[in-house]
């Protein structure tokens, strides 16, 4: 996800001082607390004596630029002497022009054309860097007059003071850098389009993002048309700040309240920035933030955020801003308490810990590797698991504590509590311990769907709709008769011999299991969670086929439930827990290769059940549906852009192309490295699991890194463009979009002792350039399939000639799945 902070600077207060002499009433700036800077950007007005009738002013910032017509502009009051804002009335116009292909065709998805390009009527414009001057000077210089013009004044206002804090805490985390780090934004609108933003901040790695929030059916969106790098700054640091290690204080209170405190090691990165920026639940309220030395800090909770942030984030944001600036690499420590509800009660006494993780303050995202030391405490009627190696339990009249230690740096930490019975299994004579813990009841929701008639439910993929995570439904009529709901307890054994298969199986693939336990705990709902050594998995796996059954849950869902969820949810073990992602651009291969090695491990227990091959089929079917507003949803983008696929028109496409298509390139890659006649065909593609695992374990994965793990271990045969890259693959398949389309023309004439084959295959569906490497079969009268040979396509047609012994009745693209494409 693209984040809010990263920070760079140190003399933050000689910045300030400087800017503060131009400003003589307010008090020096290094006697104003965090609080008050906070306070004073977001009561900024215009000032309406630098009002100005203005015509064809310019503004270029990275690839975009604003034009602003002809209209009437005016600059925000300054703080301490500096002007960080202007609002703009008239006629104008927005352009920027990607040059990534894939950021042209995300463009073209929501505005019809390739570039941006819209006319502006009024523009809300928040800055850091030089634009006020930088308008001033043109202002002069064509002398424009003065403008009045009290009704524009007031509508500016009331703008600004609904607007201005959303930008107030970015603001500020400049004013008190030590070298700040120019951001831009604007607020644009025109009749057509309505509201959207242009964000131009030097702190993102991708500076240029410009989008609207959409409302669809009750469900908010934000709709990112484009994002990408401005190519003239240098990409920022990751973030400005990286967590070393957590200890993590937690009691449940009877009432499920939580209670905690976290003590956060921070190592600055750059150094010379006092704004944090952590995720927290908007459940947990934070009470109080200390530094090492136990002075109070002030905090930030869930303000000040973009429309953008809180979309992609939630509002679940916390910023905390430091008494001083540290330097690069020195250690900063950060002590926060907070309290509220994100245990929830799913009825039936069925608990479970909601909110995605944040239930402890945590530096954002997924490649953050940190050590992590847990102590909770909880009422002793319950069980409670958690991520890392437990010491013995103590419990007294009322409660009981407990404690765990992570043996190796984890992304996140996680835990469940529960009315619990629980089963240990012992996987290698005790190397792995696996532990399953279910409650004797079924909650609230899914208990009531046992006396209403079967709802039958379709699909695929990991979120089956129709049962939510954590609604309280309705009670039937009839309250269930005691003892005759399932129960989830009841299964803990057979679940548990399921989780220690999917090690099993999975190590065949990725080698040895991670970590020293794993901890297996039901959660209400359609869902599963994987954290290190803790897996959440929803209570639909808990019940026999035949209870799935009576609750509408049949066929490729039942396998969703008994099969893909558990699997998937192990393989994150290895693929998240332990390699992470650097990028919302790279979450796809956490998802997808979890996905894959998921069906492989399924599959190799239990072949019959062929769910690669159906998975395969019904992914492939899926891409090829059409798309809202034209063209297939395999066109809509490719996997790169993450969860920016889930946008207002196409609310599924995430888990389309994310897990569908990317669960694809895989096995296609794994097709391309098999080696049919080798002792282990699959040598190759293993020795790229394992070592993609090696090279990059506690470590953020890229996809370039992904790319020259698969150089590694390519073959000759997979260097279609030159020697040695594999360029040609993730251009088409990792950073395009759209899959290509075939058909063959052929004839069979007698030739000597057999037949001569020519014809033509047709590529449709992908540019003129896509190369694809296409398996033709021949199919005999009996139904036997021989393979031709491969054509190589080069543009939309591309001849062949094969000869065979004996006359095809009819030919096959790639009947054996070797190549994710669409033929008739
Ligand atoms: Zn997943």
């Amino acid at each position: 996800m693209i984040r809010l902070c990263r920070a760079l600077a140190s003399a933050a207060l000689a910045a300030l001082a400087g800017l503060g002499a131009i400003s003589a009433p307010l008090p020096a700036p290094d006697t104003l607390t965090p609080r008050q800077i906070f306070d004073a950007l977001n009561g900024l007005r215009v000032n309406p004596d630098e009002v100005y009738a203005v015509h064809d002013l310019r503004l270029e910032r990275g690839t975009v630029t604003f034009a602003l017509e002809i209209g009437t502009l005016g600059f925000l009051d300054d703080f301490q002497g500096k002007v960080t804002g202007v609002v703009f009335t008239g006629r104008g116009r927005v352009l920027a022009i990607p040059r990534d292909p894939g950021e042209r065709q995300s463009l073209a998805r929501f505005l019809k054309v390739p570039i941006l390009d819209q006319p502006i009527t009024d523009a809300y414009i928040r800055f850091t860097d030089g634009s006020a001057q930088e308008l001033l000077d043109q202002i002069h210089s064509a002398q424009a007059q003065k403008s009045q013009d009290a009704d524009l004044l007031a509508r500016w206002n009331r703008i600004a003071s609904s607007l201005n804090s959303s930008h107030s805490l970015r603001i500020m985390t400049d004013l008190l850098a030590d070298r700040p780090v120019p951001y831009f934004f604007a607020d644009l609108s025109n009749e057509a389009m309505g509201t959207f933003d242009v964000l131009v901040d030097n702190r993102y790695t991708e500076q240029v993002l410009a989008g609207q929030t959409r409302w669809v059916e009750g469900t908010e969106y934000y709709d990112i048309w484009t994002s990408f790098s401005r190519g003239d700054v240098p990409a920022p640091p990751e973030n400005s700040f990286k967590a070393v290690s957590y200890r993590i204080s937690t009691t449940i209170e009877p009432d499920r309240t939580l209670e905690g405190t976290t003590t956060i090691a921070l190592r600055a990165v750059t150094g010379g920035e006092r704004v944090v920026t952590l995720e927290l639940s908007r459940f947990l309220t934070v009470q109080n933030v200390e530094d090492a030395a136990g002075n109070a800090l002030t905090s930030f909770q869930n303000e000040s955020l973009n429309r953008n942030q809180l979309a992609e984030q939630g509002d679940d944001l916390v910023v905390v801003v430091l008494d001083q600036a540290p330097r690069a690499g020195e250690l900063v420590q950060l002590l926060l308490s907070y309290r509220g509800g994100v245990i929830s009660d799913a009825g039936n006494g069925v608990l479970f810990v909601g909110e995605r993780g944040n239930w402890y303050p945590h530096v954002p995202g997924f490649g953050d590797f940190s050590s992590y030391d847990l102590n909770f405490r909880w009422p002793r009627h319950l069980r409670l698991v958690a991520t890392g190696t437990p010491d013995p339990e103590q419990v007294d009249a009322d409660w009981a504590t407990g404690h765990w230690r992570s043996e190796s740096d984890i992304p996140v930490a996680g835990f469940n509590l529960g009315d619990y019975r629980a089963e240990t299994l012992s996987l290698r004579g005790g190397g792995t311990q696996i532990e399953v813990l279910a409650n004797s009841e079924l909650e609230r929701e899914l208990a009531s769907h046992f006396h209403a008639a079967p709802v039958p439910q379709a699909g695929r993929g990991l979120a089956i709709p129709g049962l939510s995570s954590n609604s309280n439904a309705e009670l039937p009529v009839e309250p269930p008769p005691p003892g005759q709901l399932p129960s989830p307890a009841a299964r803990v054994h057979e679940v548990g011999e399921e989780m220690a298969d999917a090690v099993r199986l999975e190590e065949q693939w990725l080698g040895p299991f991670p970590f020293p336990r794993l901890e297996v705990s039901q959660i209400p709902g359609s869902f599963g969670q994987g954290w290190p050594g803790l897996i959440y998995l929803p209570t639909m796996t808990f019940l026999t086929p035949e209870e799935q059954q009576q609750v509408g849950v049949i066929g490729p869902a039942q396998d969703v439930y008994n099969e893909l969820v558990p699997f998937h949810e192990v393989a994150h073990q290895w693929l998240g827990d332990t390699v992470g992602w650097e990028s919302y651009r790279e979450q796809w291969i956490d998802e997808a290769l979890a996905n894959y090695i998921a069906l492989l491990a399924v599959d190799s227990g239990k072949p019959e059940g062929h769910l690669l091959r159906r998975s395969l089929d019904q992914y492939r079917n899926d891409l090829g549906r059409p798309a809202v507003g034209g063209g297939e949803v395999a066109d809509i983008g490719p996997v790169t852009l993450g969860a920016r696929l889930e946008s207002a028109r196409d609310a599924d496409a995430y888990q389309k192309i994310v897990y569908g298509k990317g669960t694809w390139i895989f096995h296609m890659l794994r097709m391309m490295l098999r080696g049919p006649g080798a002792h282990d065909p699959d040598a190759r593609f293993i020795a790229f699991l394992h070592s993609l695992l090696a090279d990059y374990r506690q470590r953020p994965l890229s996809n370039d890194d992904l790319e020259r793990e698969i150089e590694n271990v390519m073959t000759p045969s997979m260097a279609l463009e030159e020697k040695h890259s594999m360029a040609w693959f993730f251009d088409q398949w990792v950073h395009g979009s759209g899959i290509p389309r075939y058909s063959a023309q052929y004839t069979a004439q007698p030739k000597g002792s057999g037949f001569s084959v020519s014809g033509t295959l047709t590529q449709e569906g992908v540019p003129e350039s896509f190369i694809a490497v296409v398996p033709i079969y021949a199919q005999s009268v009996t139904g036997r399939q021989t393979l031709l040979g491969n054509v190589v396509t080069s543009g939309r047609q591309t001849q062949f000639r094969f000869l065979v012994s004996a006359g095809p009745k009819r030919l096959l693209i790639d009947p054996q799945q070797t190549l994710l494409c669409l033929h008739d």
